[in-house]
């Protein structure tokens, strides 16, 4: 993984955020990218962040992009642009939980700490027949803990991440490989055949469906985007198409295209329509010119909705 050749904190860090919610084989490629464009940390803390967003384009969860960029202005101007390796000044930056904090003190800077993931909670439930919903955090307090008692205190990075690979690789939800698993003699699921049922979950939560009709507004080689407020509860602060509801007076025409697209269990169906309006522009809305917008939309869905192709592995 290319944010392993050459480690560093801020290396570490990036890798860490991006790898929140997503798969490792996407996370290569943005990181590839974005590192390219901000080698370091200083030279993040001093781009803008619709440049920062446009990298972050298609690996969802913005927030994330946000956060990185607040953090990265924060070490500059806290610390002198180094990043601080104690848990309580990395769980004080912007994104940074307790997780990562550990993941980057750990990883980077070798200090004794141990952390727990999706993976690590599979492991740990299986080794040591951990009962209770995996997604409880009495539960997960309890691998916290073990996680903890087993830490390899010499070679904490390692060793965490030796935890990790083995969720990830060997010991899976489905179907682990226990025949060729280094810990299998002291598995606690292997010995007494609970690989299949454990960790233990509840059920998963349902999909909850959301409908939004968009408007494609066309003038001039121009088209109107809408600068969705912070209080937005999906994609706040994102440039998008206007909803039907962010305009007064507006009248819908054919339905062009419906976009699918998931955020945590929402499932959106967008109906895009031909639109016109009358009434004076509300300041969310702006036109922009159809060259313009690749670099305004960072969203897939509001790509895909302004009929922009995917491009480049954009694909989210
Ligand atoms: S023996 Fe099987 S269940 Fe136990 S840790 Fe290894 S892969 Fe997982």
């Amino acid at each position: 993984m290319p944010w392993r050749e050459e480690r560093s904190p801020y290396r570490t860090w990036l890798s860490e955020m991006m790898l929140q919610q997503t798969q490792v084989a996407t996370v290569i490629p943005y990181f590839e990218r974005f590192v390219k464009r901000f080698p370091d940390l200083r030279t993040l803390a001093r781009a803008s962040e619709p440049s920062v967003l446009k990298y972050w384009a298609g690996l969802g969860y913005y927030c994330r992009a946000r956060n990185l960029l607040k953090a990265a202005r924060a070490v500059v101007s806290e610390y002198a642009g180094e990043f601080p390796s104690s848990l309580e000044q990395l769980r004080a930056l912007p994104g940074i939980g307790r997780y990562s904090a550990a993941a980057i003190a750990s990883i980077a800077f070798g200090k004794p700490h141990e952390l727990v993931d999706g993976n690590v909670i599979r492991v740990f439930s299986r080794l040591f027949e951990i009962r209770g919903d995996a997604k409880k955090p009495s539960t997960q307090e309890a691998v916290w803990m073990l996680a903890g008692e087993h830490l390899h205190r010499k070679r904490p990075g390692d060793w965490n991440q030796a935890l990790m690979e083995l969720g990830a690789r060997v010991c899976v939800p489905e179907s682990p490989l226990c025949g060729s698993c280094p810990v299998s003699s002291s598995c606690a699921a292997f010995e007494k055949g609970l690989q299949e049922s454990l960790p233990e979950t509840s059920a998963a939560r349902k999909p909850v469906h959301v409908e939004w009709t968009a408007c494609l507004l066309r003038e001039n080689g121009r088209v109107l985007l809408w600068r969705r407020s912070e209080d937005e509860r999906f994609l706040p602060g994102h440039w998008g198409l206007p909803e039907r509801r962010h305009l007064q007076g507006v009248q819908t025409g054919a339905l062009l295209r419906t976009i699918r697209h998931s955020i945590t269990h929402h499932r959106i169906t967008v109906s895009v329509r031909e639109a016109k309006i009358s009434h004076p522009l509300p300041s969310p809305a702006k036109w922009i010119s159809t060259r313009e917008l690749p670099s305004r939309l960072v969203s897939s869905v509001w790509r895909k909705a302004a009929g922009i192709p995917m491009s480049n592995g954009r694909g989210q």
